[in-house]
């Protein structure tokens, strides 16, 4: 039996988060895979080093000496070695970063020097093998993670390390240049060792107790999810719900293995089981899952009269949009009306080259942008089996006097998503979850 364990940025902050971490893995003797993340927050107003690389690398590549920032990234790394009275001496490996740092080696190899550095030492703490992912996890010519040769090329280097760490967060182009995976992208590493293992579980040790229902910064202390589903994970984890990156379920969920979140500062609460479609119970108490949320979208608002039944009408729109390089959210549509949420900064002109173009080709009788729109997922797939669930969570921010100003549900059923304006995004998920959980 194999277990791979995936440790967060603050669960390996310091020395003392160090020490938490060799003792769950020593625990266990199946606890044979490890994958770190960088240094995280120590305190709330703490910088990540993965932060600290960027800003670092920013400087290098406008030419200015990074000396001072430099350093700070050293102290972070030595403090943790001095605390654990470790022989590690990683000075040869700091010279060549600032030396690759000044020959512009690229932002991805200096944001994956965190993971980097830090699996050199939790493989020195533990005595296990270090295997650097650059070898291992690799990236297909266009930038896309090349799952085949990755689960190949991983899978027989695990069989030669009976025990290892391997840095999460990066991997290899076929050029040997480093790559990145997006923010919080270490979860997708421990994924892709989970399946090239052949792991009966992959545990994801982080700072909260498992998924919770909503995010704890908006609500104070919202309820635990024991059992939770790869869709509905996804879909909480896009929309917000930021314990587990969204992306992490792909490898997994062709060998079916679970994922369990766990707490490093709370190693005997079970946590949340993240298991495929189907095979459990949901949590009956509440109906829904989870509710997530995001700030930043902007909304296109068509209006013509039956369109509908204009071929052709919806490529159009879709296309503007598309020449412009933008991808959209989600698309809730009428017989005369569209509507096409968007995500990110867009640009004034941007925004007139898309109406101008949708002008000429659509002829619409209204077209406009509307900004400063806040999503709100609910997600469970218990509501396909209850009725009334969609006039529950509408019912619930009408009674906070919120008007909503979008309203899609995605084929699956399995969620409800709402826009409303941002500044009452807050109270508008404090309503939803006070009507499911305290009624
Ligand atoms: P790590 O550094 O271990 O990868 P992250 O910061 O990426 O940890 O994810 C854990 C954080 O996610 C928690 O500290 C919490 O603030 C936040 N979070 C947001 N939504 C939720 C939720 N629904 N349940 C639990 N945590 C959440
Ligand atoms: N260290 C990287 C980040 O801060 C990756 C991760 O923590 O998962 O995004
Ligand atoms: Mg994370």
């Amino acid at each position: 039996m194999v277990k791979v364990v995936k440790f967060g940025g603050s669960s390996l902050a310091d020395a003392e988060h160090f020490r938490m971490v060799e003792r769950i893995i020593l625990e266990e003797p199946e606890r044979r895979y490890v994958v770190p993340s960088a240094p995280g927050k120590r305190f709330s107003s703490d910088t990540k080093v993965t932060d600290m690389l960027y800003e670092c690398y920013q400087i290098a590549s406008q030419g200015d000496n990074i000396d001072a920032s430099f350093a700070k990234i050293v102290d972070r790394y030595n403090s943790i070695i001095e605390g654990l009275g470790i022989e590690l001496d990683l000075s040869k490996e700091f010279e060549s970063i600032k030396t690759s740092f000044a020959l512009h080696a690229g932002r991805d190899y200096a944001a994956s020097r965190g993971e980097y550095l830090n699996g050199l030492i939790l493989a020195k703490l533990l005595g296990f093998d270090f295997i650097d992912a650059a070898k291992v996890v690799r990236f297909a010519e266009d930038g896309t993670f090349d799952d085949e040769t990755t689960d190949k090329i991983l899978n027989a280097e695990l069989d030669r390390h009976y025990r290892a760490v391997i840095p999460g967060f990066y991997g290899s182009m076929p050029n040997g240049t480093i790559k990145t995976f997006s923010r919080g992208g270490s979860d997708i590493t421990g994924s892709i060792v989970a399946r090239a293992a052949r792991a009966t579980i992959y545990e994801n040790w982080t700072d909260v107790s498992g998924y919770l229902m909503t995010d704890p910064r908006i609500v104070d202390s919202p309820c635990g999810i024991n059992n939770i589903t790869y869709h509905e994970m996804r879909e909480l984890s896009y929309m917000g719900a930021g314990v587990l990156h969204e992306d992490s379920i792909f490898p997994v969920r062709a060998a079916k293995i679970p994922i369990n979140i766990r707490n490093t500062n709370d190693p005997s609460v079970k946590g949340t089981m993240i298991v495929p479609n189907g095979t459990d119970i949901p949590d009956e108490a509440h109906i829904i899952t989870g509710i997530a949320g995001r700030k930043g979208f902007t909304i296109l608002n068509i209006e013509k009269a039956h369109m509908n039944s204009e071929i052709g009408f919806g490529r159009r729109v879709l296309s503007a949009i598309e020449s412009e390089g933008i991808t959209f959210e989600h698309l809730p549509s009428g017989i005369d009306t569209m509507s096409v949420v968007l995500s990110g900064e867009i640009s004034v002109d941007q925004k007139n080259r898309i109406l101008n173009n949708i002008c000429a080709t659509c002829l619409p009788e209204y077209i406009g942008f509307e900004g400063g729109l806040a999503l709100i997922a609910v997600v469970g797939r218990g509501m396909v089996h209850n009725k009334g669930t969609a006039a529950k969570v509408f019912s619930a921010v009408a009674d906070a006097n919120i008007n909503i100003r979008m309203i899609d549900q995605g084929s699956s059923e399995i969620n409800i998503i709402l826009g409303v304006d941002e500044k009452d995004f807050e109270t508008a998920l404090r309503a939803i979850y006070d009507k499911f959980v305290k009624h």
